[in-house]
């Protein structure tokens, strides 16, 4: 059967590198973005989050690599294509002078076909003052004022940096609930990145976690919880100081007993360690918070 074209991925990338000046920042980013799928990009501050997002829109040129998205190359983005598009940046720059109302009809004028039904509702749910100007705003009340701006014209492919970085934690919970809501009902794509592992839990079914400029995980959120595992391991006699396991992460022995993270756990390397040291294996869930800690070496 031929596979539909909008079966495309929104977005793919391929060996994209980017440095400012002397400073590597990405080192060879390869990604693909599938449609429909809602994917934190997890990485710590200073990873280059922000900077690949700016790569994807076409707002910084790469340094060298492939970079498509919705089919195009984002330094030649066609007018169509980009109000396909939405888009909010970490640093939230909005017209202060404007009440929210007017910000609203200004945006909307620009858009033909604006979801002003949506807006409205987003604006009670968020319990945003339409009446007040936008500069003595909280950067919460601001941050959420820049999303309805980019709903309103219902895209297609919503990329945000950092959504959720200037409101508390029940006020993020309930965003990122109405933001699902929103984007599941029109089977949208949407690609967020954040610092906070329990965003990503919360609303992601996808993870792309970025690591000195690469990304060394990306994939099913449940794919990667079932394949990163802690594993405690006791064995009949003590374990030598060079005892190490196929894949893993990080190591600690003690005596007759290890702790051993590994990044691929399956039934072959239990059996494996058994036989191998008589030794009884238990499995352990980590937590995406965990897993990111073991992915990083900072456990
Ligand atoms: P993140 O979004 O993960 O916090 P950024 O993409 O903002 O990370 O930044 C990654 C690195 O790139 C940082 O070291 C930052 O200082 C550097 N950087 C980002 N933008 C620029 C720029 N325009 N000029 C020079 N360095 C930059």
């Amino acid at each position: 059967m031929n596979e539909p074209l909008n079966a495309a991925p929104l977005i793919e990338v391929s060996g994209l590198t980017k440095a400012f000046d002397a400073t590597q920042v990405l080192r060879g980013v390869d990604l693909t973005i599938p449609r429909g799928s809602v994917t934190g990009l997890l990485g710590k501050n200073g990873s280059g989050k922000s900077t690949l997002l700016k790569c994807l829109l076409g707002l910084l040129r790469v340094s060298s690599g492939d970079v498509r998205i919705l089919g195009e190359d984002p330094w030649h983005l066609s007018a169509e294509s980009k109000a396909r598009l939405g888009y909010v940046a970490q640093e939230v720059s909005l017209y202060s002078w404007m009440r929210v109302r007017q910000i609203i009809e200004y945006t909307a004028a620009f858009y033909p076909t604006w979801n002003h039904d949506l807006t409205r509702d987003l604006l009670r749910r968020w319990e945003v003052p339409t009446e007040e100007r936008v500069g003595p705003m909280s950067p919460g009340q601001q941050q959420k004022i820049a999303l309805i701006l980019a709903l309103g014209h219902e895209p297609d492919l919503l990329i945000l940096d950092e959504p959720v970085a200037s409101l508390d934690p029940s006020a993020r919970r309930e965003f990122l609930s109405t933001l699902l809501e929103i984007m599941r009902n029109e089977n949208r794509t949407i690609i967020f990145s954040t610092h906070i592992t329990t965003d990503v839990e919360r609303v992601a079914d996808h993870v792309a976690i970025l690591q000195e400029g690469k990304i060394t995980w990306h994939g099913e959120l449940g794919d990667l919880k079932d394949r990163v595992k802690r594993l405690r391991i006791t064995s009949e006699q003590d374990l030598p100081a060079a005892f190490t396991v196929a894949d893993s992460l990080r190591t600690e022995i003690s005596g007759r007993h290890a702790m051993v993270a590994v990044s691929a756990v399956g039934p072959a390397l239990i059996d494996e360690i058994e036989s191998q040291w008589q030794a009884s294996v238990t499995v352990e869930d980590l937590s995406l918070e965990e897993i990111f800690l073991e992915l990083h070496g900072d456990a």
